[in-house]
């Protein structure tokens, strides 16, 4: 129901930024390897991703804005061994209960594509129309049926500030992805997509800073980390220069954290962070992250030894880049 829609919007779509995040995993999901956001505002009056994915056939578009019509878990067994970003159903028929949406999309193999349009979850329009093969999402006047929540949000550029720093975080999670940001017309990031990391981490972090880093590879039994990791002297006054990517899933983790910095231990004064950028590879059964909707935080079941494992691996890595 529009209702029960709404609810869940309340959970899935906070703010304009959960809308980006749910439709870049989606165009992830669906193997995209160019993905365009344009933004206007703040993201309540516009927010589009146009991906090359793999599109939505005629018979199932309808479908991706009803409740739990996920095309990605077929039974049980498919919810242990996820693959994919999403896998709950709930972003789209959400999204849609709370904006003007409009989805138009082609698979490669069709002629001609569809056009979606659903406002306060309503089906306004469905129709043939020429397009690109892929997926293009458009949100309009995000909350504009629920004014408690446009209450909510902050002003136009913190935002703003939160897509951009959500969208590099995607893009180093997925250098084999190109990603592009505009605002509108002003391009605020372009990754190259060519699978190298420290050029995307140029890109989200400036060159100057990419040069800086120092790569950081260990790994033991299952467990992998790789990435960067600044020296102790390139330091910021916020933990934003953090990025923690696991199997490819952006995850904020306070653990993680704590384990970098006390590889670190003494050689960064209180209150200033270190720039990390890790990935680290581990099996997906040695961990949950269906603890909430965002998806965001996650709990691993070896948690001392893997802390142990990431501290040292950050400490080794700092030793060896001493002169
Ligand atoms: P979930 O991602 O959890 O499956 P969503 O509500 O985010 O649920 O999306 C619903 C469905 O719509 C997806 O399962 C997928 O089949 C389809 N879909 C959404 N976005 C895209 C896209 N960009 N390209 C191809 N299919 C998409
Ligand atoms: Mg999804």
């Amino acid at each position: 129901s529009q209702a029960a829609n709404q609810i869940a919007a309340g959970e899935v779509v906070e703010r304009p930024v959960s809308v980006v995040k749910e439709l870049i995993e989606n165009a992830l999901d669906a193997q995209a390897t160019q993905i365009e956001v344009i933004i206007e505002g703040s993201g309540v009056e516009r927010i589009r991703v146009q991906d090359n994915g793999q599109g939505i056939s005629a018979a199932d578009l309808p479908l991706t804005v009803l409740r739990h019509a996920t095309s990605k878990i077929r039974s049980i067994d498919d919810l242990n061994r996820l693959r994919t970003l999403g896998f709950r159903g709930e972003a789209l028929p959400s999204i849609a209960s709370v904006s003007r949406l409009e989805i138009i999309s082609r698979p490669p193999e069709e002629i001609s594509g569809r056009v979606l349009r659903i406002q306060g979850g309503e089906q306004r329009e469905f129709s043939e129309t020429g397009c690109p093969p892929g997926t293009t999402i458009t949100v309009d006047d995000l909350f504009y049926n629920t004014p408690a929540r446009r209450k909510f949000l902050k002003s136009k550029n913190t935002e703003f500030g939160q897509i951009s720093d959500v969208i590099g975080r995607l893009s180093l999670a997925r250098p084999d992805v190109s990603f592009t940001l505009k605002h509108p017309k002003v391009l605020v990031l372009q990754t190259p997509g060519k699978g190298n990391l420290l050029e995307s981490i140029g890109a989200v972090l400036g060159q100057a800073t990419a040069r800086r880093l120092l790569p950081l590879s260990c790994s033991q039994g299952d467990w992998r980390l790789e990435g960067y990791i600044s020296p102790p002297d390139l330091v910021r006054s916020t933990k934003q220069g953090e990025t923690l990517i696991v199997n490819e899933r952006i995850i904020r983790s306070n653990s993680i954290s704590r384990a970098i910095s006390e590889g670190y231990h003494t050689l960064i004064p209180a209150k200033l962070y270190p720039i990390t950028i890790l990935k680290l590879h581990i099996p997906p059964h040695e961990y949950d992250v269906n603890v909430h909707p965002t998806k965001m935080e996650i709990r691993f079941h070896k948690e001392k030894e893997l802390m142990e494992f990431i501290a040292e691996g950050v400490r080794r890595t700092l030793l060896q880049a001493r002169p």
